[in-house]
């Protein structure tokens, strides 16, 4: 859904006075077949929607980038279309292992959980992480001890449950059984994660992602989401979210390499997310978003689609799932 239509990546029109601020949201890499029938895909696109409109709301009374990042992670991961939070994959054992981040890009202040259970919105839990001590990412017992003593909200592992998720685990299961190979995966329902990057009015760049991993991981294993300059990143240049296949966006530095580009190699944001996503990440790998200094707003991905909507001061809105 387009309204109006707009390019992802493309720069303000010459003459046309550049955001103020700008917003780009994602629901993950790993999206329905195109088969599915208009009314499935419509509860998706009006998820995003729904995002979508209280980031730019907030965004155009002048918020803050960081609290936006937050407050819209949040709604996805609450909401159980998407791989995080609430609808978050299950790992090998049947359990849901939840990994977040969230960064400031005016500072480079950050902070990450990984492998939390019982945490309702991983990303507040990231956030303060960020704020409340020293550290940038704490994980397992050590993050779930820390959610105590922040009275952040619990819940049962099983709360995060949902009955397309255990479909897509049976699935994989089974593929594994049947081919012996102990990491197969069956796309597309393998991955999801959701993300949201921001400019605000200040000129403040921030970014935060959260996910439930892959279908099936290993009990244990932490992907890139909570691996700051890999999955989720931002500073004074870019702000950038991944969603794919998390051991690639980690040996990529995937985030980083994006700020690097647009710094070192003066690329344009669009030329710096082209040049990762299909240059150096290979096809079904995943994508990204992104916004820059200037308020341009990029998503690419080299799947099949990606859940993704951007808006931005000038009056653009888009919501598209697949090219
Ligand atoms: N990148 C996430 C991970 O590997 C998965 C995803 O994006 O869906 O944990």
């Amino acid at each position: 859904m387009v309204l109006p239509f707009v390019l992802a990546g493309c720069k303000t029109a010459f003459g046309s006075p550049p955001p103020t601020w700008s917003i780009v949201i994602h629901g993950g890499a790993g999206v329905l077949s195109k088969n599915t029938p208009p009314e499935k895909v419509k509860e998706y696109e009006d998820a995003l929607i729904k995002a979508l409109n209280h980031g730019r709301d907030r965004l155009a009374k002048g918020d803050k980038a960081l609290d936006v990042c937050e407050s819209v992670v949040r709604i996805l991961e609450d909401d159980p279309h998407f791989n995080a939070g609430k609808g978050a994959v299950y790992n090998e054992k049947g359990e849901h292992e939840l990994d977040a981040s969230i960064m400031d890009g005016s500072t480079l202040r950050c902070g990450a959980v990984a492998g939390v259970r019982t945490v309702k919105n991983p990303i507040g839990l990231a956030r303060r992480v960020m704020e409340q001590t020293k550290h940038v990412l704490l994980m397992g017992d050590g993050a779930e001890q820390f959610a105590t003593t922040q009275g952040v909200e619990r819940v049962d592992n099983t709360w995060f449950d949902t009955e397309h998720r255990k479909q897509a685990l049976e699935e994989v299961l089974r593929e594994r059984q049947r081919t012996g190979l102990v990491d197969v995966q069956t796309p597309p329902h393998t991955y999801g994660t959701v993300g949201c990057v921001v400019r605000d009015q200040d000129g403040h760049l921030a970014a935060a992602t959260s996910t439930g991993g892959m279908t099936g991981k290993r009990w244990g294993r932490v992907g890139d989401t909570p691996v700051i300059g890999a999955g989720n990143y931002a500073d004074a240049h870019v702000a950038v979210s991944g969603t794919g296949t998390g051991e690639e966006f980690i040996r990529h530095v995937v985030g980083h390499s994006i700020s690097a580009r647009v710094q070192f190699g003066k690329q344009t944001l669009d030329e710096a997310v082209r040049a990762v996503v299909f240059d150096t990440l290979k096809p079904g790998d995943g994508g990204v978003i992104a916004v820059d200094q200037a308020g341009n707003m990029v998503a690419r991905f080299n799947s099949e689609g990606m859940y993704r909507g951007m808006a931005d001061s000038t009056g653009r809105v888009e919501v598209r799932i697949y090219e």
